[in-house]
């Protein structure tokens, strides 16, 4: 016998944040069966949301949407935010996935902990409704925490949730949220933002300098943006120079051995130097130099540098240089 076949069930998209949890427990105080789903890309992971489901013990679903949500991001039919983030197509490509799987499992409607007015862009009334009808699933998404201030949904039309019991929070001051969170014992949540790499101006950067450069990308290369000092030597080539020992663990976890090469000094500390792309000689010498420029070696001494390339290793002797500012990405 299906469990569920008197109760109400529903979805709610989970960031993993204050607002996700205290939106769901006010489905569940009216006696609705929730349920979660987050998402994951090499943008933004579902740690914090994972956090969130063991400690209010919601069940959570995780769906990797990194193919679709790429096809998406070099081209957001309504453009960037500050960065190289498309918050409002992400946000309908979001809810469509969890509309469908919504719908796979019979549950009745969509939640989310969205608050009215709480984000400049991504949250003001129209952007709402713009997400609502890109969604394909108009009607279908309650905001627990502003539901008072929006259009009734399907779900409240239907009886199915009382609009009474919900709320009606506008703007950025998260006060009420907080006094909510003590009333109801939620003492550990993260703080809010911070968790999407396309909100970052360096990783956007970067980000949008490969999209100019490849029309095809690893997923490697996408985690790889996060690390080191990323210089351009050509349109077909750039390296990835370590900064610190993660850097250069990271670097090393993520390169191709098939496809990369890699420099690093002999018996001098240095970086671990990426090439991602196809080099002549004259670049890898290029790149041979900017990796003695960044290891420990004295000034104008020559050092050994190891290049590790796909099936053969050689040693070039060669002196440090810097590379050009206008190179950095
Ligand atoms: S901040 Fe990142 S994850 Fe959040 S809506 Fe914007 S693009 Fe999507």
């Amino acid at each position: 016998m299906n469990i569920h076949q008197n109760k109400v069930r529903a979805l709610g998209l989970c960031s993993g944040g204050l607002d996700s949890i205290l939106a769901a427990l006010l489905l569940k105080q009216q006696g609705i069966d929730v349920a979660w789903i987050t998402f994951e890309t090499p943008f933004f992971s579902s740690d914090k949301a994972v956090s969130a489901s063991e400690m209010v013990h919601i069940p959570l679903t995780i769906l990797d949407i990194t193919e679709p949500y790429l096809k998406m991001l070099k081209n957001p039919p309504c453009g960037y935010g500050q960065n190289m983030n498309p918050c409002m197509d992400c946000h309908a490509m979001m809810f469509r996935m969890a509309g469908d799987v919504m719908k796979e499992r019979g549950m009745q409607f969509l939640f989310s902990g969205e608050v009215l007015g709480q984000r400049p862009m991504s949250q003001t009334r129209s952007s709402l409704k713009y997400v609502e009808k890109h969604s394909g699933y108009k009607g279908y998404i309650v905001r627990p925490l502003s539901a008072r201030l929006l259009d009734e949904t399907v779900a409240e039309a239907e009886g199915l949730i009382c609009r009474e019991r919900m709320l009606g929070l506008s703007g950025r001051s998260r006060k009420p949220q907080m006094e909510l969170a003590r009333e109801w014992g939620v003492t550990r949540y993260p703080a809010p933002g911070g968790g999407c790499l396309l909100t970052d101006p360096g990783y956007s950067r970067r980000l949008k300098d490969l999209f100019d450069h490849q029309s095809v990308y690893t997923g490697n290369e996408l985690y790889l943006l996060k690390y080191g000092r990323h210089i351009r030597l050509s349109d077909e080539v750039k390296i990835i120079v370590g900064r610190t020992r993660q850097d250069n663990d990271n670097i090393l976890n993520h390169y191709d051995a098939t496809r990369d090469i890699l420099l690093k000094a002999r018996l001098i500390p240095g970086p671990v130097v990426l090439v991602s792309g196809r080099p002549n000689p004259a670049l890898i010498h290029r790149t041979a130099e900017i990796s003695a420029g960044y290891c420990k070696a004295a000034v104008d001494t020559w050092v050994d540098i190891e290049v590790v390339a796909p099936g053969c290793t050689n040693v070039l002797r060669v002196m440090g240089k810097r590379p050009e500012a206008a190179d950095m990405i």
